[in-house]
């Protein structure tokens, strides 16, 4: 058993404990939380102690690229396009290992950040492997490319295979999901075909969506039409769908949003530094569409920062730690086990310098990550 005491305990569904504790379970489950008296203290269990820490429950980013952690840094194209054809040849380029140690590093980077769960979208399958033997918590979701029509049998194909090689690994830890990639690199029968086959094997489903000007009017997107309502008429969004960025949308796709149940993953440092703009989070959030925040990859961003993701969408204090956590957990369907304090959720922790809590640049290192019950970084 694991018992952490703190300054402060915020369990985000329940006002804050000033000088509280959580006891962990040896099943990885909250036993017990309150003020420190009220919190048994049973003999051989572990105590932590955190006289100038705020315990919070862990941080959900709802979009990496963990596979990529190595390249943060190695691609300044300007122009959009110009810059994914970049991160093409760079993934060419880049021998199997290298994208393990990738993804460890940046499972370790997000346990460093406070972040327990991941929403990871890949091709490489490494950073299941690595969430898998580091012991951490996640959706990962199996991309799949082509543009071409013609090649749509022989893309299910491949992703049927790298399902099969991954699908040991998956657990209620770390499932398995597919991510039809964008609309410029999946052809329609392709989407089409993604989300039969996701509905027939239940895996969750992520795509990127409306994330910049170019999206419009190439490949599957008619010309001048609507990416978002394009994507749901394909039965591809739908409820649970994890739809990232969603910066090009109108009032028109944010309600047909609302209404298919779909969630999305709002990363506003990635979505300014590629100058895509600012996607409408508050009238997402009133049209009822669950959002978590995401940092998208180190390429893009830098760092595995998530508090500074809630600063730059505009949010603060009990707010912003709300979308930090329950509102993330909510957007990944992960709300009924992780991103609040309660009795019977997951352990899944992070203690921050009380001071630092809601002050997201340096010192933004988390004090303590826990994960399942388990001390993941400290
Ligand atoms: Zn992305």
């Amino acid at each position: 058993m694991l018992r952490i005491r703190a300054r402060s305990v915020h369990p985000v569904t329940a006002p804050p404990i000033e000088d509280g504790a959580v006891l962990v379970d040896d099943a990885g489950k909250i036993a017990a939380l309150g003020s420190n008296r009220a919190v048994p203290a049973p003999r051989g269990a572990e105590q932590l102690e955190f006289p100038d820490g705020a315990l919070v429950p862990g941080l959900v980013n709802c979009h990496t690229h963990l596979e990529l952690t190595h390249l943060a840094g190695r691609n300044a194209e300007p122009s959009f396009p110009q810059w994914i054809r970049r991160i093409r040849e760079l993934k060419d380029a880049t021998p199997a290992e290298e994208f393990y140690r990738a993804a460890e590093q940046g499972v370790r980077a997000c346990w460093a950040a406070g972040v327990t769960c991941v929403a990871d979208t890949g091709s490489s399958g490494a950073p299941l492997e690595a969430l898998a033997r580091l012991g951490g918590r996640g959706i990962y979701y199996q991309e799949v490319f082509g543009p071409d029509p013609a090649k749509c049998t022989a893309s299910i194909a491949e992703l049927e295979r790298a399902l099969s090689r991954l699908s040991p690994l998956a657990s209620s830890q770390r499932r398995l999901g597919v991510s039809p990639h964008a609309p410029y690199t999946v052809s329609e029968p392709l989407y089409r075909a993604v989300a039969a086959f996701a509905r027939r094997e239940r895996l969750p489903i992520a795509v990127h969506l409306a994330e910049s000007r170019e999206d419009r009017g190439i490949a599957v997107v008619p010309r001048g039409g609507s990416s978002v309502r394009h994507v749901v008429e394909l039965g591809v969004v739908g409820r649970g769908t994890l739809c990232i960025h969603c910066v090009q949308v109108d009032e028109q796709d944010i309600a047909v949003l609302g209404d298919s149940g779909a969630a999305v993953a709002h990363c506003p440092r990635s979505n300014r530094a590629h100058g895509h703009g600012t996607a409408p989070l508050a009238a997402l959030r009133r049209a009822g569409v669950p959002v978590g925040l995401g940092t998208d990859s180190v390429v893009s961003v830098g760092d595995m920062n998530l508090r500074a993701e809630a600063v730059a969408a505009g949010l603060d204090g009990e707010d912003a730690l709300r979308m930090l956590t329950l509102e993330g957990a909510r957007a990944l369907g992960l709300d009924d086990q992780i991103g609040s304090l309660e009795v019977g959720k997951e352990a899944d922790l992070a203690v921050f310098a009380s001071t630092a809590l809601y002050r997201p640049l340096p010192p933004s290192t988390a004090l303590l990550t826990v994960v399942a019950g388990r001390v993941a970084q400290r």
